[in-house]
């Protein structure tokens, strides 16, 4: 039996990290490399790569290949999107037997072709959605002389909460209303919002401090008090 141990991709440059991949999308005679290719190929981690370039899109990006599709056109992307929305919809981590129609568009085996087994593609769907944080905050958006007086400062956050940021804070919240407690761990079908606490118009960052989550009737119900 062959055994080779894995060097480890964190002495390695971006742009040998980049050359690696790029390197092993010519051995397979493509023009885009897959995390379970590039687990099976490269010389590191897929997971440092994503670590290094926020995704593994990114990386992908930045060393002019193309997203990576499956033979049947699943890209890693969709995956992970629609983990994300089976796991939201129970309100918990799914087990293997839950991704199957009609709560999950793709079957339990393409998630496992796809990374491996069933808890590599856990794994990499946490590193996945762990990795969007944008740094960059939008052009400060001062609207009227009275918001100028009061929040004179550019921000440090855009106003937008971004999709997986939204699953963390769900996450961290249990997948409970912060308001009434409702959950669609007891009612499926219930819908959850992660909202700004103090809205972002009033200055407040879209930061996980300043974001809970609430059920749609609480959220509604909220009102001026909660959102002007
Ligand atoms: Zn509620």
């Amino acid at each position: 039996m062959n055994f080779e141990l894995r060097k480890t991709a964190r002495g390695l440059t971006d742009e040998e990290l980049l050359e690696d991949l790029r390197r092993v999308a010519r051995k397979l005679g493509r023009d885009t490399v897959t995390i379970s290719e590039y687990t099976e190929h490269g010389i590191g981690h897929a997971t440092t790569i994503q670590r290094r370039f926020r995704s593994w899109f990114m990386a992908l990006e930045n060393a002019d290949l193309k997203p990576s599709r499956s033979r049947i056109g699943i890209s890693d992307e969709e995956l992970f999107q629609n983990l994300r929305a089976v796991w939201i919809s129970l309100g918990r981590q799914p087990s293997y037997g839950e991704i199957k129609t009609p709560l999950s568009q793709f079957s339990a085996g393409t998630y496992e072709k796809r990374f491996g087994g069933w808890s590599q593609a856990l794994v990499q769907f946490v590193d996945w959605v762990s990795s969007d944080e944008r740094a960059e905050p939008d052009e400060p958006q001062i609207e009227t002389e009275s918001a100028k007086k009061t929040w004179p400062k550019a921000r440090k956050t855009k106003r937008e909460i971004s999709e997986r940021m939204r699953f963390r804070i769900l996450v961290r919240d249990g997948f409970r209303c912060g308001a009434c407690g409702a959950s669609p761990l007891e009612n499926r079908g219930t819908e959850l919002h992660v909202d700004h606490i103090v809205p972002w118009s009033k200055g407040g960052e879209t930061v996980p401090e300043n974001l809970a989550t609430k059920c749609s009737r609480c959220n509604l119900g909220k009102g001026d008090a909660f959102e002007a």
